[in-house]
């Protein structure tokens, strides 16, 4: 497709710049040959001139004479002329087209080039998607059909089924829910605040993840200024949801989260460390992928999750003028540092 699309694009880049080429050269040619006919009219009209010149005296007529002495025009060499010209413009055509087509050809790769990036993420995007919708989907039939093929169902075990499927149901929503997220990022966004005060952003972050650390007996301390910074306020909190949520999941009863912000060369660089598993270094690297997830058979934790948490931070960060990073030590804890502009300091 890549290649039709550039073969396309490069013949409409050709046409245009022949057909501006072409232009030129009639124009060129016509005027050139106008020129010379004019040049060539004006030499007959001499020759007319210079035969009467015979009639008159011979005083009169060698004065006549050196006025009407004109040079001798050959027509042959004013046809040869022409067609030199013709000849000439043909050529630098053909060299323009020689051209155009190469250039042509190189500007087309360069212009598709972003567009078949796009395709080219698009198409894993939707491959990774089905394949992991796929997943829970396959799992829940399986379920249903060996329910369905039991003769008898005790009321205990059609409800243990309807656990396992509601669970199933609930990932598949958020996985839903995530990939819908994922996608608003394509498009412009119109819900830019100016001024957004960085404390209640965070403030409300920590509130919508209390009550899941609170189950787990996790603490979590924020210290944050009064930074202000632009932005889409839904967007932000949720970058900082994604962060406190997976510190909450990744981490034992019990333990702490620290969220903290510093003021750094004109950006304010916001710190959530947690006191977790950790992050493997040959893991770090992919942590942002899409559906990249960490094999956790190592902890004796069952976290679900869908792999897209971390790659939607880092599109709201980057989204934002800003960026993610990571630091990890395995049983130490995991530290996300999100820079962002600042906009005013407190
Ligand atoms: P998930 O839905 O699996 O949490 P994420 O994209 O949010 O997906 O995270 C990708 C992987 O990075 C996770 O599977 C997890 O192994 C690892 N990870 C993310 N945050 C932490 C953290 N705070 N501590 C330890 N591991 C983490």
């Amino acid at each position: 497709m890549f290649q039709t699309a550039r073969i396309k694009l490069t013949s409409w880049y050709v046409i245009i710049i022949m057909l501006i080429s072409a232009s030129f050269s009639i124009v060129i040619y016509k005027a050139l040959t106008y020129e010379l006919s004019r040049v060539e009219n004006l030499h007959r009209a001499r020759q007319e001139r210079l035969q009467t010149l015979q009639q008159l005296p011979l005083e009169l007529r060698s004065f006549f004479h050196d006025r009407y002495r004109t040079f001798y025009i050959d027509q042959e060499l004013i046809n040869e002329t022409k067609n030199r010209i013709a000849l000439r413009l043909i050529s630098v055509n053909a060299i323009i087209l020689a051209l155009a087509s190469a250039a042509g050809y190189f500007l087309a790769g360069v212009t598709l080039k972003p567009i078949q990036e796009m395709v080219d993420e698009q198409k894993r995007f939707i491959t990774d998607a089905s394949h992991e919708l796929r997943t829970p989907l396959t799992a829940l039939r399986a379920e249903l059909e060996v329910a369905l093929i039991e003769k008898s169902i005790s009321q205990k075990e059609s409800k243990a089924l309807l656990k396992s499927n509601l669970e199933e149901v609930k990932n598949l929503q958020n996985l839903s829910n995530r990939l819908l997220t994922l996608s608003q990022f394509k498009k412009p966004d119109n819900h830019m605040a100016k001024n957004l005060s960085l404390p209640q952003v965070v403030e409300k972050a920590v509130k919508k993840v209390t009550p899941l650390a609170k189950k787990k007996k996790i603490t979590i301390k924020t210290s944050v200024k009064n930074f202000y910074i632009e932005g889409n306020i839904d967007n932000l909190i949720e970058l900082f949801v994604i962060l406190l949520d997976n510190a909450i999941k990744y981490s034992d009863s019990d333990k702490k989260i620290t969220v903290s912000a510093q003021k750094l060369d004109g950006r304010v660089a916001v710190n959530v460390a947690d006191q977790g598993y950790g992050i493997a270094t040959k893991d770090l690297p992919h942590i942002f992928d899409r559906f990249y997830r960490v094999d956790m058979s190592r902890t004796s934790e069952d976290v679900t999750g869908s792999g897209l948490g971390l790659s939607i931070a880092k599109e709201i960060a980057e989204s934002h003028q800003g960026s993610i990073r990571v630091k990890s030590a395995i049983n130490k804890g995991t530290a996300f540092t999100v820079t962002l502009p600042l906009k005013q300091a407190a």
